[in-house]
């Protein structure tokens, strides 16, 4: 299987899980605070809805839970390497620090990886049928 046709290149590029070639974000925006929420609503390539049914990424709350858990765990790890001795004011800053600079990055990869659980990849934008409407 191609690295484009992976699950993978349409989570960490993200884009369209249908087709893989549809932007899911505007792009340049990942570090715009007021823009980086923002999807569009649906593929510009082949029309897959981004959010299929109201409240759609509800679930992806897990997701980015899951990664802030891996996050933390990975800055718990690096300061017992780097410091060794450090207090709990240390680590919480840190990790404060650390979930606001992810904070867009988590965003989307939990969005990207959620729609990439129910939306599987079914071909190149040319080759798949349009899809229609929102639904
Ligand atoms: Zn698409």
């Amino acid at each position: 299987m191609a690295w484009k046709e992976s699950r993978l290149y349409s989570i960490f590029k993200f884009k369209c899980p249908r087709c893989h070639e549809g932007d899911m974000f505007t792009p340049g925006t990942l570090f715009n605070p007021a823009k980086f929420s923002k999807m569009y609503p649906k593929c510009s390539c082949c029309g897959q809805s981004f959010e299929p049914e109201p409240g759609y990424y509800f679930g992806a709350m897990f997701v980015s839970y899951a990664i802030n858990t891996a996050l933390f765990v990975a800055v718990w790890v690096a300061l017992n390497v780097i410091l060794g001795d450090y207090s709990i004011t240390t680590m919480v800053v840190t990790i404060v620090i650390m979930a606001i600079l992810f904070l867009s990055l988590i965003f989307r990869l939990s969005r990207s990886i959620w729609i990439n659980i129910f939306i599987g990849y079914e071909g190149p934008c040319d080759q798949i049928p349009k899809k229609q409407g929102f639904k």
